[in-house]
């Protein structure tokens, strides 16, 4: 039987319940052997002024899944220079040999601006993309996707939209809670919260 592994790609500035309750669900449906989370130095599509130094984002994804059977965490995408998601799956292709399923994870958000990703046709061919329903995004537009992939590539894009748990958490509103003062005790796990507030992050800064 191949490996089945899904790889999990953000800023994760911070991670929070959101993220780890859909990698459960797709963990568990998929059956996967293996989910890794693949915090980015560098999002392409993130303003870097938001975000926290990448060893502090990197630590509270580590605290956040540890003794979590299946989970693991890649330094891969914390390399300097922007980190292509289409260069991160080749890379670990070529680690693991031919004989994986390899996922992509995605919230829907994500999905809808697939267009702007880089070299989106490639990436859509060289792994499979899962997409967790997030709200606000229930309804996906395809419009877009479909001026730019072929009908197959939208077929499998769409057989790869799975039914996962409708987290309404985000780490732009975490950020603003910490900046105004209030609980994000419930948003986060205690062991990223105490994080939070030892190293003093998200106190102030543009979000
Ligand atoms: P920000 O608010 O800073 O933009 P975020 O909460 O969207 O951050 P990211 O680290 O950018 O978090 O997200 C990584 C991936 O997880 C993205 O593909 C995003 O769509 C997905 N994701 C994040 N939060 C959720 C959620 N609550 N439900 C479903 N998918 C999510």
């Amino acid at each position: 039987m191949p490996e089945k592994l899904a790889l999990f790609g953000g800023s994760f500035n911070p991670i929070h319940h959101g993220h780890l309750l859909i990698a459960r669900s797709i963990f568990e449906q998929l059956q996967l052997d293996r989910i890794i989370f693949l915090p980015s130095a560098q999002p392409p599509h993130k303003p870097q002024g938001t975000l926290a130094p990448p060893d502090d984002r990197a630590a509270m994804v580590r605290l956040s899944i540890e003794g979590e059977r299946g989970f693991e965490i890649s330094d891969y995408d914390l390399r300097q220079g922007p980190c292509y998601t289409i260069d991160t799956v080749a890379h670990f292709r070529e680690a693991l040999g031919m004989d994986i399923i390899l996922y992509w994870v995605i919230g829907s958000d994500s999905l809808v601006e697939l267009t702007t990703w880089y070299r989106v046709r490639a990436l859509v061919d060289s792994c499979r993309i899962i997409t967790a329903a997030r709200p606000g995004w229930e309804q996906i537009d395809w419009t877009l996707l479909r001026s730019r992939l072929s009908e197959d590539q939208i077929a499998v894009l769409q057989s790869g939209v799975l039914e996962t748990p409708l987290i309404d958490i985000s780490a732009t509103d975490i950020r603003r809670r910490v900046r105004e003062g209030r609980s994000i005790r419930y948003l986060v796990p205690d062991r990223v919260r105490n994080y939070i507030e030892s190293a003093g992050l998200y106190r102030t800064g543009p979000g």
